[in-house]
Parts: structure tokens; sequence; C-alpha cells
């Protein structure tokens, strides 16, 4: 069976071992049964410590893409103003999928090498587009780059922006979250990158302000939130949850827990310092500008000059290692390093950084 040794893609990220029981346990149909109900609701107060909010945690099956789908299509009716702030792939994503839902959209974007800042020049626009959703990446997993967020609430917050849409898929267990602090509307995460499970579950918080425009919104579909709107009282399930999958991320989240949040944050900028050192001493560059936040979760570096992405890879696949390419413009420039949940540990980034020693 085909798999790699050193496992170094930036998601989906190698399974945690803690959640292998839960992932073949025998459970029943979820939408039937109150067990299901009880993990359920302690698996969304777990996540909430992750992503640094008191705010309601609705908890779908799809993955992460799934979950952004249904926080705009929930979010957005034709015609309403949606700011979107991009750094890079993912958040110039989302001005294309709010286009497609006919908003009238205003993409802001900064180089996919920088992270957000010129906040005036934001306010500005806040001011004289009032928005009624700003959606922003906080890893901007492409790149490399993680986002300043707290700013930029702080204007959402002045200017009485309904809602603001936050993508924390890649940081979420890696990084601390702080959604509350950051004045999120929604923020939104899957199973497969910082949680190290399956790419089967996305999940997100929803403050009240959010449910009140989603119960307005009313958007039916299979991503839709408003069936999950106080699901736990309601137990309504408008499909078969994913039990395995749920009963897992419980199993991770204690481990994490275990270890200690700290600790967690700190083991992932301990790897993620030695690799970016190390790559550069090996003669890589690093794609983000010098000034640009870089992530604990993932990092982009050039494909060495003179190789295309397709040869490198095929030479660093040779020694059993798995990285990723880029997406858009950085497509064939750039590779990745996933040093994010279970690959972020000191034993996998040295394994990884001999291989990356030889092929350079
Ligand atoms: C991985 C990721 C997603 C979701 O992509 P999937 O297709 O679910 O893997 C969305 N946003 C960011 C920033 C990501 O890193």
């Amino acid at each position: 069976m085909f798999h790699y040794k050193i496992p170094m893609t930036p998601g989906p990220v190698k399974v945690s071992p803690a959640a292998f029981p839960a992932l073949i346990a025998d459970f029943g149909a979820g939408y039937m049964e109150d067990e299901f109900y009880d993990t359920y609701r302690k698996v969304g107060q777990k996540l909430q410590n992750f992503m640094g909010t008191s705010n309601e945690v609705v908890i779908q099956s799809g993955e992460a893409m799934s979950i952004l789908w249904g926080a705009l299509k929930s979010c957005v009716l034709p015609g309403d103003k949606v700011l979107c702030i991009s750094t890079g792939f993912f958040g110039s994503g989302f001005a294309d999928m709010a286009r497609s839902l006919k908003a009238d959209v205003n993409l802001l974007e900064f180089g996919f090498d920088e992270t957000i800042h010129d906040y005036d020049r934001i306010e500005s626009i806040v001011k004289n587009f009032s928005p009624k959703v700003i959606t922003v990446v906080h890893c901007e997993t492409p790149s490399g780059t993680l986002n300043p967020i707290k700013e930029l609430g702080k204007i959402k917050q002045k200017y009485h922006v309904p809602v603001m849409i936050v993508d924390a898929v890649s940081s979420i267990a890696c990084t601390p979250v702080d959604g509350d602090e950051w004045n999120a509307d929604i923020v939104m995460g899957g199973s497969q990158k910082g949680l190290s499970l399956p790419p089967t579950i996305g999940f997100c918080s929803i403050s009240d302000q959010a449910w009140d425009i989603i119960r307005k919104t009313t958007y039916e579909g299979y991503e839709a939130f408003l069936p999950w709107y106080r699901l736990i009282e309601t137990k309504n399930h408008p499909n078969t949850p994913d039990w395995n999958g749920i009963a897992a991320m419980d199993a991770v989240l204690d481990e994490l827990a275990a270890e200690g949040i700290e600790e967690v944050f700190s083991r992932h900028l301990r790897v993620a310092a030695h690799i970016r050192k190390t790559v550069c001493e090996l003669g890589y560059k690093l794609f983000p500008k010098e000034e640009a936040v870089q992530s604990p979760s993932v990092s982009a570096v050039y494909v060495p000059g003179g190789s295309t992405f397709f040869e490198f890879n095929q030479r660093i696949r040779s020694h059993g290692m798995g990285i990723g390419g880029s997406f858009g413009p950085l497509e064939g420039k750039i590779f990745r390093i996933g040093h994010m949940g279970s690959q972020a540990t000191m034993k996998n980034a040295e394994a990884a950084l001999d291989v990356l020693a030889k092929v350079i």
C-alpha cells in the first residue's frame, strides 16, 4: 500500500494514531442516538478552546471547502456587498465564490508573498463600501503566511459590518486563533489540517449576529448552516453524521489538551523555525517577503533554479517524502512543507531536511 515515510504534505495531514480506535468503532446512526449528541456537544466545546470563542460550533460532514461554501451561501444573497481581503489563493478564491453567488464583490488583493497591512486603506474601503460580509484567511496555506486579524476586527466593529468570516482551516490547533478577540462571526476549520484526521469534516463557530443573518438568508442545501441552528436541542440532523470522525476528533482534541495548548503552539513554532533556518542554510529561498508573517504550520519555498516542480517533486518522492506544490499564480514555482498537526515533530523535520539536503 502506498504511503509516505516522511509525511510533509500541507493537508491532508498524517492521521494521528489517537484517532484510530474511534475511526473503526461501530456506532449507530448518529441522528437517532443521544450518545451522538453528547459527543457532538463535547467536541464543539473542545474546539472552542482552539478557536478562541464562546460561540456555538457547528460540525458538518464534507471537509473544509464545504464549510467555506456553507458560510458564504448561508450569509450572502444576490446583490449583497462582500469585501474579500486577500493575500493569496484562498483569499482571492472567496471573491470568485461570492461572485458566483451574484454578490457585489470588492476584492482587496495584497501580494501573495505579503500579509495584511495598510490598515488606513482597508478602513477607507470598509467605510466607503460598507460591506455586509468581510472574508479573510488566517493562514494562507499556499503562501506559507499567517495574517494578523485583530486590527481588521477592530475596523469591522467600528463600521458595524454584520459578518466577518475567517478561514482558519490551516491554523486551528497549530497557532492561537482568537475568534472573539478578533470580532470574528464565523471561524472555519477542517479535520485534515492541524487536527490530523481524514478529510471528512468541516466545522465553524457562529456568532449570534451571524445566526440572525443566516436565519434571514434561509439558504437550503447540503452545506447550509440553518439546520444546525441549536442542533443539540432540536436533534434535527439533516443527514447521517460522521460519528466516527467526530469521535476521532474528540480523541485528538483530548490528546492535544494533554500535551497542553501552549505546548502544541510552541512545538509548531520550534519545528517551523528549525525547518526555515535549515532550508535557508541549504541554499533554498523562502517565498514570503521578509516583512510578511510566516506561518507556524506551513512553509512555502521556491523550487530550486533549473528544475521544474514536477522533477523536483519526483526526486523528493523517490525518498519517500510527501510535499505540496502550490496553486494559482504560484503553481510550479513554489513547493510547500506542511509542518502541522502530527507532522510538526523534530523527528519528522530532521528526516525531511535530510531529503531536502540530498535533492538540492
Ligand atoms: C486546506 C484549506 C482549505 C480547504 O481545502 P480542502 O479542499 O478542504 O483541503 C481552505 N482554506 C485553507 C486556508 C486551507 O488551507
